[in-house]
């Protein structure tokens, strides 16, 4: 397994999957253009990419489907519950495969979504699987369950959203009090504290590697975000680099990691 996230946070999220018969994106935020050029990086062809995952329609996931989709004949699938918001985000007629509850199969990669919290009708997550190998990615999300953290046990990277520092939003002028109060609700997005809780239980259960994801541009950064997931690790001595590896995914091309 080949993975590698080409963009993350509100100006786009795309993530690149491949095993060793299927190639697959989740998401795809960023322009047709973009994408073309960024897989290029990959030496990958959109014609090589045989599906793409959707969480859901807010922009920053879906920016380029359309005219991607279109053009190579990618067919999308998404959540049934996120379809027909989807649909109404779309303007051109592309191939859109709904999926249940139930595990499926694109090509040699085995797919199991999950509903995580965010503010839309269906958000999803995805645990990914080649063998026994486990990936999984979470972004988009106000807060973590018992269940969450059970769906993601044994995956060895996770791709997990440290959105934001809660001070710097917090002290935001540029940010309306709604929409602070949107972001930090349980139906938002997950604060660096929050990640940091989270990858502290993802550790007890065999995970190796987290990316941080989906940074905000203006209440976070990439030293920021990563400091204080590590000094909170730090508290419960684990040592980033030892224990566990912490990576951030910014709005550039990120590592290619090889499972
Ligand atoms: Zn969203
Ligand atoms: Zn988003």
């Amino acid at each position: 397994m080949r993975v590698c996230n080409l963009s993350s946070g509100s100006d786009g999220n795309l993530t690149y999957v491949e095993c060793e018969k299927t190639r697959i994106l989740i998401d795809d935020g960023l322009s047709s253009k973009e994408t073309i050029k960024r897989l290029c990086l990959l030496g990958i062809s959109p014609v090589d990419i045989n599906a793409i995952l959707i969480t859901h329609e807010h922009t920053d996931h879906i920016k380029g489907i359309d005219n991607l989709c279109s053009r190579y004949n990618i067919p999308v699938y998404v959540h049934k519950d996120g379809l027909i918001p989807l649909k109404s985000k779309l303007i051109k007629n592309i191939n859109i495969i709904p999926f249940d509850d139930f595990d499926f199969e694109i090509g040699d990669i085995g797919i199991q979504s999950f509903a995580i919290p965010h503010d839309v009708k269906r958000c999803s997550g995805y645990n990914l699987y080649e063998n026994n190998k486990k990936i999984s990615i979470l972004t988009d999300l106000g807060h973590t369950t018992n269940e969450i953290i059970k769906n993601l046990a044994g995956s060895t990277l996770v791709y997990l959203e440290a959105n934001h520092d809660v001070n710097l939003l917090m002290n935001n002028p540029k940010y309306p009090y709604s929409l602070k109060k949107r972001i930090l609700s349980n139906w938002g997005h997950l604060s660096n504290e929050s990640s940091a809780e989270v990858i502290y239980q993802l550790l007890q259960n065999g995970t190796k590697q987290v990316v941080l994801s989906h940074l905000s541009k203006e209440n976070n950064s990439p030293n920021i975000a990563y400091e204080q997931v590590v000094t909170y690790l730090h508290k419960k001595d684990v040592i980033e680099g030892v224990h566990i590896k912490i990576d951030v995914a910014t709005t550039n091309p990120g590592a290619i990691f090889k499972l």
